[in-house]
């Protein structure tokens, strides 16, 4: 109180006393472990204006968000608070994406890289698949390359995965990995996981970069870290010489992205790793009312495998959290239409009213209902514009003029549109390029390349090449021009105009244009060379290019809601099947997943939380009967009103799941005197086992040969059956 300053703080005066001494702690690894709401983002943002008040220069840091979207927000408030600090604030793959390209010429590869989506990397595999000479039937692309996303997100070379698969299957697909990787190399393409390891193979093991870059980034602040996988902890471990200003924020309820290759044990890593590192829990939620804070925290309590958290809130009860059940999903989406106006007759802005789903298909009635009321909408995430298939022949076009080794965008456009190169003529460009050691665009600029072709494709392939020649001048043009003259020059606008005339949809060439005034705001915001273009564009997700749209209810779904808050939300489709989805509800893990999901919708609600079932919901175009979620019965009574016929069946919660468990698990078996070998203490001999029935809650106490008698939890016993019992 005596300096007058403080008490205008705009950077500490914001945070409660806890969120200070984690602003305060300035050296040395963080971790900030807590539940929704209370304030981890805040958090980061303010630390990172509090350091670069204290003298830290900005483009020593580094923040990492979980999107886009995140990290440009938290570059607004970073500004208003200190000012263009040149702080750097990225998701991880923008970070990897920028580093590659500043140092693959360190490293002899161009920094001109193609990035590879999913769809790109699956047609490098099926060329892979058939060199191999293998089915494709039997080797199935997807599952290969899924295999290997696991491989990469654990940090298996191709080379190690070939040394220690033993078992038929696996050596094919780590064969397959191999060669994989080095077509990624030849065609100078990284995929999605690819950014990531490349960069931290780089920084790990290039003594020269390694130390150049820790010099350059001292600090580093991860948010959403329960979503990061090993790859990403690895990176910015050894960025930071070994997490020494290391701060990681999140929470592990939260945890929802595990089958992307997120490893919510992560927290358990970095705790273990830094036994020296400060941990701060933050317990007061500031964004929910009582009862929504507490109908979240009932159900995320469900979850058996999670270590419990109290939190509380100086804020009002406010209004019961509403769970309504309907006939179909007809009546549900009406109901929300009417609840909307409901909501905005008392006051509150439609822009903070948002409807979450557990899968894309459910917006649909939605989307019917709201424009049939007039009310505007807007669905975040779910355009999949670069999935389309015209802006991906132009980024293909695009890709290959910057980076002439890229087989697989020139694949997709050599015949786009069709210009008489068959299958056969294309195959029989890239061999022959690949043969005489060129990369395929510059062999296809070299006129005599086609000699030996028949008269036809000779006479098309030289056409293109004269197209790709013509192309050649104009490649000191700033992004948009040069993307008009390659729509004109290839004539691909022209096909897309020709189209529309006959079939009346106009949607592809419109996209083409949205996809040019892309380019412009580049060009005017930025500005920069066409690989710095293709690097921002491979990295956009469709969240980051939604339309803000004025007085619009947002719809997305759940999995795209993490980290944002509404005075409103809906919660559609809360069904069996649904959410649990039934991908994902067979298994303790992925059932308890489930759950932190629908405790994430949840935990995004300021002031009013609606939760909707239906009886009948119309899928794959037929009305199919539907019941309601376990997690219905998890959300409790006190502070909730329940309307229409939503049965409570109180105790029924993911028992299934659980059960199976048990059944499959040797460790529910277990009887005195049978031997267990344990990882720390080595093996043993059961006692006894405490408590009632056969579910894995019970004790066991254990002799152990080495470290006497201990007690353990069967659950988290991580004890192992020893072989040589029989059962
Ligand atoms: P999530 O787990 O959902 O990502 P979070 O922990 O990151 O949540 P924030 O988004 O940082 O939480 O904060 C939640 C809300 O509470 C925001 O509206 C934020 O502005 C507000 N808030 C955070 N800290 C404080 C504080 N000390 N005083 C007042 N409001 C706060
Ligand atoms: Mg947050």
């Amino acid at each position: 109180m005596n300096d007058p300053s403080f008490a205008q703080d705009p950077i500490l005066d914001p945070l409660n006393p806890a969120q200070r001494d984690a602003t305060a702690i300035t050296s040395g690894p963080l971790c900030v472990l807590a539940g929704a709401g209370t304030g981890k983002t805040r958090l980061i943002t303010h630390r990172i204006a509090h350091m670069v008040r204290d003298g830290v220069p900005g483009s020593s840091i580094l923040a990492v968000t979980f999107t886009n979207k995140a990290a440009r927000e938290m570059r607004d408030r970073v500004w208003n608070l200190v000012g263009q600090a040149g702080v750097r604030l990225s998701t991880f793959h923008s970070f990897c994406a920028a580093f590659l390209r500043e140092e693959f010429p360190t490293v002899g590869r161009s920094s001109a890289f193609s990035i590879y989506d999913d769809a790109d990397g699956l047609a490098l595999m099926k060329r892979v698949i058939q060199d191999m000479g293998l089915d494709p039937e039997v080797h199935r692309p997807q599952q290969i390359l899924n295999r290997i996303g696991r491989w990469k997100n654990k940090l298996v070379l191709p080379e190690q995965a070939l040394d220690e698969e033993t078992g038929a299957v696996e050596r094919e697909a780590a064969d397959a990995y191999r060669r994989y990787d080095a077509a990624l190399g030849e065609a100078n393409a990284c995929d999605f996981d690819d950014l990531l390891v490349r960069a931290l193979l780089l920084i790990r093991d290039n003594e020269e970069i390694g130390e150049r870059w820790k010099q350059r980034i001292t600090h580093v602040l991860v948010d959403e870290f329960q979503d990061t996988n090993r790859v990403q902890y690895e990176l910015v471990r050894v960025l930071t010489r070994e997490g020494h200003h290391l701060c990681v924020t999140g929470d592990q309820d939260q945890s929802i992205y595990s089958w992307r290759g997120a490893e919510p044990e992560q927290f358990d890593v970095f705790l273990e790793d830094h036994p020296e590192a400060a941990l701060v829990r933050l317990e007061q939620n500031y964004r929910s009312t009582g009862h929504i804070l507490t109908a979240a925290s009932r159900v995320i309590a469900c979850n058996r495998n999670r270590i419990p958290k109290q939190l509380w809130t100086e804020a009002e009860d406010g209004e019961a959290v509403r769970v309504v059940s309907f006939q179909d999903d007809y009546e549900e989406a009406d109901a929300i239409a009417n609840a909307v106006r409901e909501f905005e007759a008392e006051g509150l802005d439609r822009t903070s009213m948002a409807v979450f789903y557990r899968t894309n298909a459910l917006s649909l009635p939605i989307e019917r209902a709201l424009v049939g009321n007039g009310i505007p909408y807007v669905v975040v995430g779910g355009l999949e514009f670069f999935a389309r298939a015209e802006v991906k022949d132009l980024l293909a076009y695009l890709r290959f003029l910057a980076n002439p080794a890229d087989v697989i965008s020139l694949a997709r456009i050599l015949n786009v549109p069709p210009r008489g190169i068959g299958k056969k003529t294309q195959q029989a460009v890239i061999d022959e390029a690949r043969t005489s050691g060129r990369r395929v665009g510059e062999f296809l600029r070299d006129e005599t390349a086609f000699d030996g072709f028949p008269a036809r494709a000779r006479k098309a392939l030289t056409a293109f090449a004269q197209r790709l020649q013509a192309l050649d001048g104009h490649t000191d043009l700033p992004v948009a021009p040069f993307i008009n003259k390659v729509l004109d020059l290839t004539t691909y606008a022209d096909y897309w105009k020709a189209k529309a005339t006959k079939s009346g949809s106009l949607d592809p060439y419109q996209n083409i244009g949205q996809f040019v005034t892309l380019a412009e705001e580049f060009d005017r915001l930025q500005g920069g060379s066409l690989p710095d273009f293709l690097a921002q564009v491979a990295l956009l997700t469709d969240l980051d290019r939604t339309e803000r749209k004025d007085e619009a209810v947002s719809l997305m779904t759940l999995h795209t809601s993490k980290g944002l808050e509404y005075d409103v939300v809906f919660l559609v489709g809360v069904e069996h099947g649904l959410l649990p989805h039934a991908m994902s509800m067979d298994t303790p893990h992925g059932f308890e997943e489930e759950r932190r999901l629908f405790h994430v919708g949840m935990t995004r609600a300021r002031r009013r939380l609606v939760i909707t079932c239906a009886g009948a919901r119309t899928r794959f175009g037929r009305a199919a009967l539907a019941s309601p979620s376990p997690f219905l019965d998890e959300i409790g009574l006190d502070g909730v009103e329940h309307y229409g016929d939503v049965g409570l069946r109180p105790g029924h919660s993911g028992e299934d799941a659980y059960e199976r468990d048990e059944e499959d698990n040797p460790l529910a078996h277990l009887k005195a005197g049978a031997p267990v070998w344990h990882p720390d203490y080595g093996s043993g001999i059961v006692v006894t086992l405490r408590g009632r029935g056969r579910g894995l809650d019970r004790k066991v106490v254990v002799d152990f040969e080495d470290e006497g008698r201990r007690t353990l939890i069967l659950r988290h016993s991580r004890l192992d059956v020893r072989e040589d019992e029989v059962w």
